[in-house]
């Protein structure tokens, strides 16, 4: 950790006068920010989303001598999902809340410093709640997107607005709600919007005023720009998408993306084509050469940082038909024989690793039981489609053939994401067990309005649990240990050097396992399902975790038969701090 320390010291001493970078936080301490236990600066703890702390000063031993330090409310009637992941920089603890709001909290007593509430208009249409996953530190400023579309710099002292710039047009369905990234001085963000017939895009800011640097639509024929002139097109014109229908493609990057050092490389993944009625989007025989694949949606893309140009694709799901968006994290790691590698689970139910170099396939196994709609993946990472599992062609106004499909569309895995622990070299990966009835419906596009051709209703496939949270040998795909729980999982995981892992469920209990057991060591009710993604750091000697508690989300809203089971859970908004008392640390 030192030598890390010392590096970034040295970056300081060397560009610390330089003319025009912002003061305050630093690429330097942005690139080190997993090394350094102090500070929280970015989502998933380090750019490459391991959300793993080398602290080990809480452990097995003594994690059952985890206190409450402060609980914070974040208030009003806004209590909705709580999603967020608190960053932590110079005694202030940021997190964000429902409806766009954004809290700075004293850390050593849970005091309120300021609060900033993103005035929305009427007429916003986010598809699975009013959330907000986190914001970005960088300079003397933090980012956040908003549920209208935009993206907003403030003050980090004070909470003033230093710019605010839109994103995309809300009226066509278009939401912000992942945490920002910020790499090179550049705010890097994608859009949300997938199920009304929106374009994926992933656009790059200067942090210090907002100015676009370039844009780069994910879905092929559509143009990219750098420095406010046309760039390069996105893949080739119809050779994969039939006639128009790449206009409104879908392939939302809604979650956000990663930044891989070691390659100099952005991974953003890519939702569902649009609509959901894959039939729609094949290109059948008339085109001769086209695919069908519906390129770049459910995907994962390495990109350019400094320019936006796309230099790698890998596509999970070809012809989606599920709604298995491909958009989840992808978290670079070093595997047991010292190869570089990015590993990602993706709602289709597989667990994928591949080369950080360039993107290329490695490996696939399954981590929930029972898939339907793929028999596997095969050496070249494609699925090896179980087509009659396909939802089928729905005849002239009349609904297709419905099959029962495993995973459910809200997927093995959806957004919440899993961790890395550098220590046992597994990834703990927030797993959900169900399926869904789902058919194919006619529709055709109109601005702003829901864009799907599809009909669903989420089942459970086991009595006793959905959620399922999986400890995973990314060499192997081998699973360790599960732990199950009663309700869908739906919030983040992290894993530290003491042997720890951390997670909340929806029936409101923050847990600690024993990171080579899945053995239950500690756990806390929190008065409110647990959607949010947990954080560790260091205060004084001292180690403290939080989590935001706070029920929603996607499950309630979508759920079908599961949101019936889960409709008594009270919702909330409280960030929880713990800390392990001093007197208390060495004691068993
Ligand atoms: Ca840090
Ligand atoms: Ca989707």
């Amino acid at each position: 950790m030192n030598r890390f320390l010392s590096a970034a010291s040295a970056a300081v001493l060397a560009f610390g006068l330089a003319g025009g970078a912002l003061a305050g936080v630093t690429e330097e301490d942005l690139l080190n920010d997993a090394n350094t236990p102090g500070d929280i600066l970015t989502n998933g703890m380090g750019r490459d989303l391991q959300r793993y702390s080398p602290l080990e000063t809480l452990n097995k031993d003594n994690v059952k001598n985890l206190v409450p330090a402060w609980a914070f409310s974040l208030g009003g009637e806004k209590q909705r999902g709580q999603e967020t992941q608190p960053l932590v920089h110079d005694g202030i603890m940021y997190v964000t809340g429902s409806y766009s709001r954004l809290y700075a909290i004293d850390m050593t007593n849970g005091k309120e410093i300021w609060q900033y509430d993103a005035r929305l208009p009427e007429g916003i249409l986010p598809c699975c709640d009013v959330i907000n996953r986190g914001g970005a530190i960088y300079g003397d400023n933090i980012y956040f997107g908003t549920l209208d579309a935009r993206i907003v710099a403030l003050d980090l002292k004070t909470g003033d607005v230093k710019w605010n710039k839109k994103i995309a047009n809300y009226k066509e369905g278009y939401s912000y709600t992942a945490a920002p990234l910020i790499v090179n001085g550049l705010v890097i963000t994608g859009n949300s919007g997938g199920e009304f017939g929106i374009v994926g895009e992933v656009q790059a800011r200067d942090a210090e005023t907002g100015e676009m640097v370039w844009t780069r639509p994910v879905i092929e024929g559509h143009m990219g720009t750098l420095n406010g002139e046309d760039s390069t097109m996105t893949g080739t014109l119809n050779a994969t998408w039939p006639g128009d229908m790449w206009k409104t493609g879908g392939g939302a990057t809604w979650l956000g993306g990663s930044y891989d050092a070691d390659t100099n490389t952005l991974v953003f993944g890519t939702g569902n084509p649009a609509p959901w009625n894959s039939h729609l989007r094949n290109a059948g025989t008339p085109v001769e050469g086209n695919t069908g694949d519906n390129l770049y949606a459910a995907s994962r893309l390495g990109i350019d940082p400094a320019t936006g140009e796309i230099k790698w694709h890998f596509q999970t799901t070809p012809r989606e038909g599920w709604d298995f968006d491909g958009v989840n994290e992808v978290v670079a790691f070093t595997d047991k024989d010292g190869n570089k590698r990015f590993a990602t689970a993706d709602r289709n139910g597989f667990f994928y690793v591949l080369n950080r170099e360039d993107g290329a396939f490695v490996n696939a196994t399954p981590f929930v039981s029972d898939i339907t709609w793929a028999k596997g993946i095969d050496e070249t990472g494609r699925p090896i489609y179980v087509e009659e599992a396909r939802p089928g062609n729905p005849l002239e106004a009349e609904k297709g053939e419905m099959v029962f499909s495993v995973p459910s569309f809200l997927g093995g895995k959806n957004w919440m994401p899993m961790a890395h622990s550098q220590k046992t070299g597994l990834f703990y990966v927030p797993s959900n067990e169900w399926g869904m009835d789902i058919w194919n419906e006619p529709i055709s596009y109109k601005k702003g309005a829901a864009y799907l051709g599809a009909g669903f209703t989420i089942k459970p496939i086991f009595e006793s649990h959905i959620g399922s949270l999986k400890a995973i040998q990314p060499e192997t795909g081998e699973i360790k240990w599960d732990f199950q729980n009663e309700a869908p999982l739906w919030g983040g995981v992290m894993t530290t050097a003491g042997g720890l892992v951390f997670f909340g469920t929806p029936e409101g209990e923050f847990i600690a396992l024993d990171d080579e057991t899945g053995e239950k060591l500690w756990s806390f009710q929190t008065g409110s399902g647990i959607v949010g993604q947990p954080v560790t750091f260091e205060m004084d000697g001292e180690q403290y975790v939080t989590i935001v508690s706070g029920w929603g989300g996607a499950v309630p809203l979508w759920g079908g038969e599961v949101a019936k089971k889960v409709n008594y859970l009270n919702q909330g908004g409280t960030v929880w701090t713990f800390k392990l008392p001093k007197q208390l640390a060495m004691a068993n």
